[in-house]
């Protein structure tokens, strides 16, 4: 377990100019965020050391311990309405991805938005939204990252998953500044070209780029083919038997093929 996480430190090392707040303990960090969002002047990260109620897409559950992992989320606004955010948690995980790799930790993407390492799971990634009376809409980006995996919580998550022993003997204030200014530079981004600016980025990444994947809802499979990466609106392109499809992420799994 690590020295506990400073904002001072935090923003001291960072060059975004973000603020950026730590608590000790709260449920969910992009929950706390939604809540305060119409109230905010300025983006703002928020960090707890203990999540205790860290949501994944759909109603499932981010799991993490504390002192082992990062969680945090930022909130940031974003000229337009939720169509203009068509890609972002795409943008996010390519952002992520990419400041893990400058650090010496190379890592790859899931569609539509895991962090793979080694094909398990290190990094979850949720955005949530919120609408302005404006037009604008508060992006609310949730990101779990795994930096040690105690036995107790792997057997809690129930699927093999990843985590990063380097990147937990690293500074976590230096790391999390890493992270918000490889963010806060993905997000300028974004908001001036949208997701076409990164999804060549995104493809480099991809970690089942040419191979065989089932795409599932609930369960069920609903396609199968060939994973071509992601178009320019974050669409899994997939070769599928009767040629090619767009997938649009929703509320639908990838896999690779068994
Ligand atoms: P899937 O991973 O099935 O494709 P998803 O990407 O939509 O679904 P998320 O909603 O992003 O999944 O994340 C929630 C899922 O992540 C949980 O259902 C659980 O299986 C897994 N999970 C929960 N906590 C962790 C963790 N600390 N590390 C890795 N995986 C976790």
């Amino acid at each position: 377990m690590q020295a506990a996480v400073n904002a001072g430190r935090i923003m001291a090392q960072s060059h975004s100019g973000v603020a950026v707040e730590v608590v000790q303990e709260t449920g969910s960090t992009n929950a706390d965020l939604l809540a305060r969002a119409p109230a905010l002047a300025a983006p703002l990260l928020l960090l707890a050391e203990h999540q205790t109620a860290g949501r994944g897409r759909a109603g499932r559950s981010w799991l993490s311990a504390p002192g082992h992992s990062l969680t945090f989320s930022l909130a940031w606004r974003l000229e337009g309405g939720l169509q203009r955010l068509t890609g972002l948690p795409l943008a996010v995980g390519t952002a992520l991805a990419e400041t893990l790799g400058r650090l010496g930790q190379p890592v790859k993407l899931k569609w539509p938005n895991d962090i793979l390492k080694d094909g398990d799971k290190l990094a979850g990634i949720l955005v949530e939204t919120q609408g302005m009376p404006d037009g604008s809409t508060w992006a609310v980006i949730g990101i779990g990252l795994n930096l040690a995996m105690p036995d107790e919580l792997e057997a809690r998550i129930g699927r093999a998953v990843a985590s990063m022993p380097w990147l937990a003997r690293m500074d976590r204030d230096a790391l999390m500044a890493a992270l918000l200014d490889g963010l806060a530079g993905a997000l300028d981004e974004f908001a001036r070209h949208g997701f076409a600016a990164f999804s060549a980025r995104w493809n480099l990444l991809h970690a089942y780029q040419g191979e065989p994947v089932v795409i599932l809802d609930r369960g069920e499979v609903l396609h199968e083919g060939l994973a071509a990466g992601v178009d320019d609106a974050g669409r899994l392109l997939l070769d599928t038997a009767a040629g090619r499809v767009a997938i649009v992420a929703g509320d639908v799994s990838l896999r690779p093929k068994p």
